[in-house]
C-alpha cells in the first residue's frame, strides 16, 4: 500500500464520490498525501481540503487535461496548479463547455444510430461536474445496453464506435505550456497502454514526445500508475532517469465499481519523489 496516491476522481468530473466522500476513503485507506486531479476542473478541491484538513491528509490541488497528437490521446496532469488563477479558470470553462457541446453530439449520433437515449438522462447523471463519456456509459448501462461501464466503451463510445464522436484537443505542448503559465508542475499521465483505457492508440514514439515536452517544462512522468505491470514500471522508471524526471503516480480511482478497479492507495509513488515534485514547485 502506498501512502501517496496523486490521481484521483470526484463527482466534479467523472468520478462518483464527492471530494468530501473521496477524502475519507482515503483516509481509512491511510493515505497521507492525495492530488484531487478531476478533467477540465478544480472546483472539487477546496471541499476535499476542508475535509482533509483535521485528519491530517495533504491535497495538492491538481487538473488532468486531455491532449492529442496524431492519432493519440495523450493527458497531462498539472500539480501544485493556483486554482485563483483567472486566465486558467476561463480556459478551463471552455474547455467544460466543448465536453457538454460533444456529450451531446454523441447522445444524438447514438439516436441516430437507434439508441433512444435521452440528453436529460446524461445531463442527471453528470450532475454540475465537467461531462464526460463516463457518464454516458454510465445512463447506457441503466437502460440495459451495456452490462458495464466497459462494455459500454466497447459497444457505444470508444474509438471505432458508433457513438464515438472526436474532442477537439490542444497539442500536450500546449498543455504543458498552460500548466507551466499557472505555476504548476506538467506531469505525463499514463504513458503506456493501459487495460482501463482499451480504445487508445499507443504514443508511437515516446523519448521524442518527452524531449519536445521537456523543452516546455515539463517536469514528471507517470510510472507507479493504476494497473502497471512491474515490466511497464521499470521501463517508465527508465525513461525518467534518462530525461531527469520526477517519477509520479496514482490509482485513477474514478470509483466507477469495476470489479477490477484499482482502488486509492493500491498504487503510488514512494514519498521521496513527491518531497522532490513538492521542491519542484517552491511551495512550502
Ligand atoms: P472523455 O473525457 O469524455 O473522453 O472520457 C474519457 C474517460 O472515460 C477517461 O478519463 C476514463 O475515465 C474513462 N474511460 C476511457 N476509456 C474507458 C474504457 N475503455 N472503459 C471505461 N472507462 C473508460
Ligand atoms: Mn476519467
Ligand atoms: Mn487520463
Ligand atoms: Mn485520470
Amino acid at each position: 500500500m502506498a501512502v501517496v496516491d496523486l490521481h484521483l476522481h470526484t463527482s466534479h468530473s467523472d468520478g462518483s464520490l464527492t471530494p468530501s466522500d473521496l477524502v475519507n476513503v482515503c483516509f481509512e485507506k491511510g493515505l497521507q498525501i492525495i492530488a484531487i486531479s478531476d478533467h477540465d476542473t478544480t472546483e472539487g478541491i477546496r471541499e476535499a481540503q476542508k475535509v482533509a484538513e483535521p485528519l491530517g491528509i495533504e491535497i495538492v490541488p491538481s487538473v488532468e487535461l486531455g491532449t492529442r497528437l496524431g492519432e493519440s490521446e495523450i493527458h497531462v496532469l498539472g500539480y501544485f496548479i493556483n486554482p485563483d488563477d483567472v486566465v486558467f479558470q476561463e480556459m478551463l470553462g471552455n474547455y467544460r463547455e466543448a465536453r457538454e457541446v460533444r456529450a451531446k453530439n454523441i447522445v444524438l449520433q447514438l439516436n441516430a444510430t437507434g439508441v433512444p437515449l435521452s440528453w436529460e438522462k446524461v445531463s442527471d447523471l453528470a450532475g454540475f461536474g465537467s461531462i464526460g463519456r463516463p457518464h454516458i456509459a454510465h445512463a447506457l448501462v441503466e437502460l440495459g445496453y451495456a452490462k458495464d461501464i466497459q462494455e459500454a466503451f466497447q459497444k457505444y463510445l470508444g474509438l471505432g464506435t458508433q457513438g464515438y464522436v472526436p474532442r477537439d484537443l490542444n497539442t500536450p505542448q500546449q498543455a504543458v505550456r498552460v500548466i507551466e503559465e499557472n505555476g504548476g508542475i506538467a506531469v505525463i499521465a499514463h504513458p503506456l497502454f493501459t487495460n482501463s483505457k482499451l480504445d487508445r492508440h499507443d504514443i508511437p514514439d515516446l523519448d521524442d514526445l518527452i524531449e519536445s515536452l521537456c523543452d516546455e517544462g515539463l517536469k514528471g512522468l507517470e510510472v507507479f500508475y493504476g494497473d502497471y505491470t512491474d515490466g511497464q514500471i521499470k521501463r517508465l522508471l527508465e525513461v525518467c532517469r534518462k530525461f531527469q524526471l520526477v517519477p509520479c503516480g496514482g490509482s485513477d480511482y474514478h470509483a466507477i465499481g469495476a470489479q477490477n478497479e484499482v482502488l486509492p492507495g493500491d498504487v503510488g509513488p514512494p514519498m521521496e519523489h513527491f518531497a522532490e515534485l513538492k521542491r519542484l514547485s517552491n511551495v512550502v
